[in-house]
């Protein structure tokens, strides 16, 4: 090689498969991580199951993957798991997913729950020094600072597997991070990218679960349709990278094949892509600082794929992205106030209770309706997370 070899110092193997609990197994991300661990069984045994109510699949899952240790969220989903003729304790509740996150058994935690459900188990997580394969983006947007204070201490290394952040991770390798510009968050828009103002507030529930080119869970089709994603995406990508708003871009690019971009200050800008699979992220991350494990998505041929754009974000149509670059400069518990007014405007959508177009200036009725408050440890933030709450039903 001619060039500098900018591979990490850690190259050998380690000697034993990684211990992995997965949270959110039942999930999308869930099934593409047990698909890896399928794959390269060499590399990865799951010590542990955490999932919400599917108790079925979490049987199967079960069955297949014999865990030391499995969770339901509630004691009636926990009471229909079979384990008979596997070692495997069964938990359950809020409290059982945070005391596996910091289980001696586990060395990393790929924190896939959904929403903030995942935020205590995701903290606990960091604060017991563990290895986060993140993608549950919301407990960072809640509480970004918590996580960071935490880190500090126990020094837990938090690798994104978000499919943006993964590729800003990636396009940041081998470079001296005071050469960054700016970082650049791709959107691929949503289905509703060409969608006229006005025909936005007869769109159903069906019409905005069904992604152009992910196929992810409900909730996280929905926040991409409403360009919410993108809003999450930006505050994740502050805290994870420690960057200003003011110095995070998006773009939309409707192909999903470029995952996200760094510039640097000479006028370069380093990209990663890929098919639209979260394999390519799920695994780097697990397997971080190891390299690349072979054949975990399709190869990407552009030649095939023949056109890549991308386009400005229209804030009029699609507001939420200004919304949380406010949230974020206002600090303090703004962005958990948006991403928990955004939970409840999702499942009033979902339940027929609010029009898609009234998503994003609910959660903006909530900010101005509670307006700043600040917090420094977990119980002040669930507080405040529940007064948004009540305000978001109240509005509702
Ligand atoms: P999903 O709806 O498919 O799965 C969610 C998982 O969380 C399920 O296993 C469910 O049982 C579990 N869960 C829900 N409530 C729970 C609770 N109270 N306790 C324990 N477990 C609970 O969602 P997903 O698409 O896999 O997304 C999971 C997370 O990953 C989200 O934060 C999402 O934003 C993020 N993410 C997903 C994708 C994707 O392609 N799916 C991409 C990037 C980031
Ligand atoms: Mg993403």
């Amino acid at each position: 090689m001619l060039v500098p070899d900018t591979s990490p110092i850690i190259t050998a193997p380690p000697e034993r498969p990684l211990r992995l609990a997965i949270f959110g197994s039942t999930g999308s991300i869930g099934a593409s991580a047990l698909d890896i661990v399928r794959q390269f069984p060499q590399h990865f045994k799951v010590v542990a199951l955490v999932a919400g109510s599917n108790s079925a699949k979490l049987n199967e899952q079960i069955q297949e993957f014999k865990p030391r240790l499995a969770a339901l969220a509630t004691p009636e989903a926990a009471s229909r798991l079979d384990t008979s003729g596997i070692a495997c304790e069964v938990y359950s509740g809020e409290a059982a997913a945070a005391e596996i996150a910091a289980h001696p058994d586990v060395d990393t935690v790929l924190a896939a729950i959904v929403g903030s459900a995942g935020l205590r188990s995701t903290l606990r997580a960091i604060e017991a020094g563990k290895t986060v394969a993140l993608a549950n983006k919301e407990s960072l947007v809640a509480a970004g600072a918590l996580v960071a204070k935490a880190q500090a201490i126990s020094r837990a290394q938090l690798l994104p597997v978000d499919s943006e952040h993964s590729a800003i991770f990636q396009s940041l390798h081998g470079q001296r991070r005071c050469d960054v510009a700016e970082l650049i968050l791709t959107a691929s828009g949503g289905p509703f990218l060409h969608t006229p103002k006005e025909d936005l507030c007869s769109i159903t529930p069906a019409q905005a679960v069904k992604h152009p080119r992910w196929s992810m869970g409900a909730k996280i089709s929905i926040d991409s349709a409403t360009l919410v994603n993108k809003a999450l995406e930006l505050i994740e990508a502050h805290w994870l990278f420690a960057v200003p708003q003011s110095a995070i871009r998006v773009q939309v690019h409707p192909q999903s094949i470029v995952h996200s971009l760094v510039a640097y200050t000479d006028g370069t800008q380093m990209a990663q892509l890929s098919v639209p699979d979260m394999k390519g992220a799920i695994a780097y991350a697990l397997r971080f600082p190891h390299g690349r494990l072979p054949e975990v998505m399709r190869p990407l041929c552009l030649s095939q794929v023949g056109k890549l754009e991308f386009f400005e974000v229209d804030n009029e149509r699609f507001p939420a992205i200004s919304l949380a670059r406010q949230a974020l400069d206002a600090g303090g518990a703004m962005p958990a106030l948006f991403n928990i007014a955004n939970e409840e405007a999702v499942a009033a959508f979902c339940q027929g209770q609010l029009r898609f177009d009234r998503i994003v200036p609910l959660i903006e009725s909530v900010l101005s309706r509670l307006g700043q408050q600040s917090y420094t440890n977990l119980d002040e933030l669930l507080a405040i997370q529940q007064r948004g709450r009540d305000a978001a039903r109240e509005l509702l």
